[in-house]
């Protein structure tokens, strides 16, 4: 999963880009919930709120460091209506 940094200007846009809706504004910025986030696994070849994101303030979650096959598995969790 992604994570969104203290350096995030809640400038709104990637909120709606995120196929998983992960992205939510949290109490002082936006933040990611890790257990939707794919790092848009599934859906894109790239994570989409990194390629709009002004400031760049989203890198990997170093408490969520997660491979690709898990990701894939997270994907498709999501996919099955619960
Ligand atoms: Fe959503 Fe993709 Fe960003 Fe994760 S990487 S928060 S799934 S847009
Ligand atoms: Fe924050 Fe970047 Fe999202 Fe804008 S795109 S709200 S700066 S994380």
């Amino acid at each position: 999963a992604l994570l969104i940094t203290d350096e995030c200007i809640n400038c709104d846009v990637c909120e709606p880009e995120c196929p998983n809706d992960a992205i939510a504004m949290g109490p002082d910025i936006y933040e990611i919930d890790p257990h939707k986030c794919t790092e848009c696994v599934g859906h894109f070849e790239e994570p989409q709120c990194v390629q709009v994101c002004p400031v760049n303030c989203i890198p990997v979650n170093p408490q969520w460091v997660e491979s690709r096959e898990t990701l894939w598995q997270k994907y498709h969790r999501l996919q099955t209506p619960t």
